[in-house]
C-alpha cells in the first residue's frame, strides 16, 4: 500500500490533495456499480476515519468544529463517499461510545484504518417506517442472545459491510442497539437502490431472517429509546446540514469561477457566497457548544442554500449544464437528497409549507 501523509488538520497541504483527489474520482461515480472503494481507500490511507475517535483509541481526537471543518472539505470535493463515511463514522462512534470492550476491540482499529467497513441501520428508530404498526426489526430474547427478524429499511454500503450496526425493538417494546458481523446465517443485504442521486452509495434493505446473535454483540439497551441512551451520540445532528452547505460550496465556487468572465453572475455569487460564509460560521459556533443556534434552524437554512445555490449554478451552465456527466446537474439531484436524508417531520413540514405557498404572489 502507497504511504500517503496523514491529513492531521482541516487545512493542511494532505487535505488539499485528498480533496482533488476525491473530486476528480467523484465524476466516475454514478451508479451502483461504482461503489466507490479507491476514494474510501484513500481516506483511510490519509487517516480520515481517525479524525473521529479519540486518541486513547487510535485516534486523532479532532475537536467538533475541526470535523465539522473536515466534513465542509470532504462533501464540497464528493458528496457521494462523504455520505458513506458519515454511515460508516456513525457506526464507529457508536462502537466506541457504546463500552462494549469486546466489540471495541474486535473491530475499532480495523474499521479506524480502513481495513473493514461497517454502516448503520437504526433509522426504522427515528424517521423511517415510523407510522408501521409492526416495528420492521423485531428481537426476541433467546437464551444468550437475541433472534432478529425483519428488515433494516436502509443501510448504506449494505453489500459491502463486513460489520451493521443495528437498531431493534423487543417484544415489550424497548429496542436494542447490536453490532453484528454481516456473515451471521439468514442476513440478505440487497446490492443497492437506483436512486434520485447518491446511487453509488449502494444503499438498500437488509434482512434478517431469525438471525442468532449474541448478547456479547450488545451495544446499547435494552431501553425506551436507545439511540439517545447512547452517550456522547446525537442523530439527526450537525452532520447532515455540514454536507448540504458542502455542497452549497461546491455549487458556489462554480457560480463563482464563471463569473469571473460574465458579469451578470456577479451579483448572485457574491450573494450566494456570503450565505454559505456566515452559514458555515454558524455550524462551527453550533459546534462549539453556541447555545443561541437552534440545529432545526440550521439544518432548514442548510437544506434551502443546497438547492437553491446548485439551481443557480445550473441556471448559470445553462443546457451544457443540464447534459449528463456535467457535474452541475449531478449537483442538482444531490441537493433533493437533504430533503429525505434523516429529516426530522418539523423540518419536513417547514419545507412543505414553502413548498406549498407562493410568498411571491
Ligand atoms: C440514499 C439514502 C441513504 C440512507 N442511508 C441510511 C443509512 O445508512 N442508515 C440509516 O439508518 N438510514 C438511512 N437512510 C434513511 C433516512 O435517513 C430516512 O429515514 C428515510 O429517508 C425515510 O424515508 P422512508 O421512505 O423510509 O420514510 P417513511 O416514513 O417510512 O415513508 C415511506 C412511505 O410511507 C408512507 N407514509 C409515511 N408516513 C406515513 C403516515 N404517517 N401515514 C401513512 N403513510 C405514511 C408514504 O407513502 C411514504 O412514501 C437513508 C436514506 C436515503 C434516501
Amino acid at each position: 500500500m502507497q504511504h500517503l501523509p496523514p491529513v492531521l488538520s482541516p487545512t493542511c497541504v494532505p487535505m488539499d490533495e485528498l480533496c482533488d483527489e476525491l473530486s476528480r474520482l467523484a465524476d466516475t461515480i454514478t451508479d451502483v456499480s461504482d461503489w466507490p472503494l479507491k476514494s474510501l481507500e484513500l481516506c483511510g490511507q490519509r487517516g480520515v476515519y481517525r479524525w473521529f475517535l479519540p486518541e486513547e483509541l487510535g485516534g486523532y481526537g479532532w475537536s467538533a468544529s475541526d470535523q465539522i471543518r473536515g466534513y465542509l472539505r470532504l462533501s464540497q470535493a464528493d458528496l457521494t463517499t462523504t455520505f458513506v463515511i458519515t454511515q460508516y463514522m456513525g457506526a464507529v462512534r457508536r462502537i466506541a461510545a457504546s463500552g462494549n470492550t469486546a466489540v471495541i476491540e474486535q473491530w475499532l482499529e480495523s474499521l479506524a484504518s480502513g481495513k473493514q467497513f461497517s454502516t448503520v441501520g437504526i433509522s426504522h428508530l427515528t424517521t423511517s417506517r415510523r407510522h408501521l404498526k409492526r416495528p420492521v426489526l423485531r428481537a426476541e430474547e433467546s437464551g444468550d442472545g437475541y433472534i432478529l427478524d425483519g428488515i433494516a429499511p436502509w443501510v448504506t454500503g449494505a453489500s459491502h459491510a463486513d460489520l451493521y450496526i443495528v437498531g431493534a425493538t423487543l417484544t415489550n417494546s424497548q429496542q436494542i442497539l447490536l453490532a453484528v458481523p454481516s456473515t451471521l446465517c439468514g442476513i440478505k443485504a440487497g446490492p443497492g437502490h437506483e436512486l434520485v442521486a447518491l446511487s453509488a452509495s449502494c444503499t438498500d434493505q437488509v434482512s434478517f431472517d431469525r438471525v442468532h446473535v449474541t448478547r456479547t454483540m450488545l451495544l446499547n439497551g435494552p431501553s425506551e429509546n436507545v439511540l439517545k441512551s447512547a452517550t456522547g451520540i446525537r442523530t439527526g445532528g450537525l452532520q447532515t446540514s455540514t454536507l448540504a452547505v458542502g455542497l452549497a460550496q461546491a455549487a458556489v465556487q462554480f457560480l463563482s469561477s464563471e463569473s469571473i468572465k460574465r458579469m451578470d453572475l456577479k451579483d448572485a455569487a457574491t450573494e450566494l457566497r456570503q450565505e454559505v460564509g456566515a452559514l458555515s460560521e454558524r455550524l462551527l459556533k453550533m459546534s462549539e457548544g453556541d447555545s443561541d443556534c437552534d440545529t432545526s434552524e440550521i439544518r432548514t437554512a442548510a437544506n434551502r442554500l443546497a438547492l437553491r445555490s446548485t439551481q443557480a449554478a445550473l441556471t448559470a451552465a445553462k443546457g451544457a449544464g443540464f447534459v449528463n456527466g456535467h457535474p452541475v446537474g449531478r449537483w442538482c439531484r444531490e441537493a433533493l437528497f437533504f430533503l429525505v436524508w434523516s429529516c426530522p417531520q418539523p423540518i419536513a413540514q417547514a419545507h412543505l409549507c414553502e413548498l406549498a405557498f407562493d410568498t411571491h404572489s
